[in-house]
């Protein structure tokens, strides 16, 4: 199968975004930069971006491993949304409760400087910023609603941030079966996240930034980035390789590279939506400990994912490993019992990525200038915002420029390392099995369920 085969059957936003494929050349001999990137997912695509604001004299060159986009950020559920990628009790510890909201109000800035960059570099994405719902289906999943409220109301955020929608309320927008209330946030856009990765690489080209692709980097020093073909020799050196960077040497431990699976229906006919709406295209994402998040596409269809969080011994990353019949199977069930008006939809698309989960769940963002060394990620699967702030943060701290972005609680951050193996692979398992066990038990029940009490430690907090 050839390379363009292989990158549009990774997900349904790959295939479109693909279908014209002219790669750009791999890095070839030896050559000098300012800022030498390794991977063009959003995190470093942001980064140079934002460089080039900062600095356009900047010589920036971006190594990518196979093409742009081809990790999460040419596959995730599109979500642009305000939550912070992470733990607000470990960034709490770092500035206490005055940083969690600095942070999270710097997530809901970051949206909308994301559309506007969207819309300076005409970038073609679908973008449209409609808020977004989240929805309850059951007794346990509405309590975990309100409890969400609740602390965002002891931060200090009111209606306009966040407010209790009712069914009807919710029916009103998206008709989603079983819904029993929800939240509604203003603070989320839609978008074709392969579109905006591959839109977001053509506005860096246009600014000077040199992307190879098909360049994996083999070694990543003070100095220096090796790839098969040749190096960059760089004043400075940013790793953007999210959970792939378990791969590099001396890495294995810093994330468990966890994969999250989707699907994505055939374009549904007028008379379809027009039973389920969803015309302001507001996404929705349940309470489930799997939980379920769909959009409605630029083109008209339902994608719809969840957390299947496969993983290997060892933490391999394989192709073979993203589409699992099981969790695809349940994906499928979950679209059909939600919208019953798609239950004959076809499901033309299936498809999974590995994210980053670091062991404190937590970002960071950090650059030493003595080495010249900086890197950002460790997402935990929600780093379409979060990688444009780690982007723009590493641009200021690169540069020297003091910045609000500068003093957020993941600035320096560092989460330690998983245990060894066989304990992660453990780990992993046991974290999926309970949560998986914990979904039905709650909607059979309609109790919460205290097995989730199993895992607590290791989860991240909702
Ligand atoms: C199924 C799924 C759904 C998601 N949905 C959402 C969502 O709706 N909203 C949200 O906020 N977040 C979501 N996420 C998370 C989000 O997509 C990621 O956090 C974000 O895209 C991370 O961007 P990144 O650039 O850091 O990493 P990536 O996009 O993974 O980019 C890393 C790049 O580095 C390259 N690379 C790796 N190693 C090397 C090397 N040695 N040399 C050169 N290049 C290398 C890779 O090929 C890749 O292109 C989702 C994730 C998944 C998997």
């Amino acid at each position: 199968m050839g390379d363009q085969q292989r990158y549009r059957e990774r997900s349904l936003w790959l295939d479109g975004a693909l279908a014209q494929f002219s790669p750009r050349p791999p890095l070839e001999g030896e050559r000098e930069v300012d800022v030498a990137i390794v991977g063009a997912g959003y995190t470093g695509l942001w980064t140079a971006y934002a460089l080039t604001l900062r600095d356009p004299g900047l010589r920036i060159a971006v190594v990518e491993a196979e093409t742009v986009g081809y990790g999460s950020s040419g596959r995730n559920g599109g979500f642009v949304s305000a939550g912070i990628a992470g733990e607000a009790r470990v960034y709490d510890r770092a500035q206490g409760a005055a940083g969690i909201v600095r942070a999270e109000r710097a997530m809901i800035e970051g949206i909308d400087w994301i559309g506007d960059a969207v819309a300076r570099e005409s970038i073609d994405c679908g973008w449209v910023k409609g808020g977004s719902y989240r929805i309850a289906t059951s007794s346990p999943q509405l309590a975990r609603v309100r409890a969400g409220l609740e602390t965002k109301r002891a931060r200090g955020y009111t209606d306009a941030d966040v407010r209790f929608v009712t069914r009807a309320e919710i029916e009103a927008e998206v008709r989603v079966a079983g819904v029993l209330g929800g939240t509604y946030t203003p603070h989320c856009a839609r978008v074709d996240p392969a579109r905006l990765a591959r839109g977001l690489a053509s506005a860096c080209e246009r600014r000077g930034v040199v992307i190879h692709e098909r360049s994996p980097a083999t070694a990543l020093v003070p100095g220096l980035v090796t790839c098969p073909g040749g190096s960059l020799g760089a004043r400075v050196v940013v790793r953007a390789t999210e959970a792939f960077t378990t791969r590099l040497p001396g890495e294995r431990r810093s994330y468990l590279p966890l994969a999250s699976h989707m699907i994505a229906t055939e374009p549904l006919p007028a008379g379809t939506w027009n039973e389920i709406g969803w015309a302001g295209c507001a996404p929705i994402a349940d309470q489930r400990y799997q939980f379920v998040y769909a959009q409605r596409t630029p083109d008209g269809r339902i994608a719809l994912g969840g957390r299947g969080l496969t993983y290997r011994l060892g933490g391999a990353i394989r192709e073979s490993d993203e589409v699992q019949p099981a969790i695809h199977g349940k994906l499928e069930q979950a679209l059909r019992s939600l919208f019953p008006a798609a239950a004959e939809a076809r499901v033309t698309h299936r498809w999974g990525c590995f994210f980053a989960a670091p062991r404190d769940w937590s970002m960071s963002v950090d650059y030493d200038r003595a080495s010249g060394l900086a890197r950002a990620g460790g997402y935990s699967g929600h780093g379409v915002v979060a990688s444009s702030l780690a982007g723009r943060t590493l641009a200021d701290l690169i540069t020297g420029t003091e910045s609000d972005l500068t003093g957020l609680p993941w600035v320096g951050h560092a989460s330690r390392r998983w245990e060894p193996e066989p304990l992660r692979f453990v780990a992993a398992k046991t974290i999926a099995a309970v949560l998986a066990s914990a979904d039905p038990v709650e909607d059979r029940t309609g109790r919460p369920a205290r097995r989730v009490a199993i895992v607590r430690r290791w989860l991240p907090g909702r």
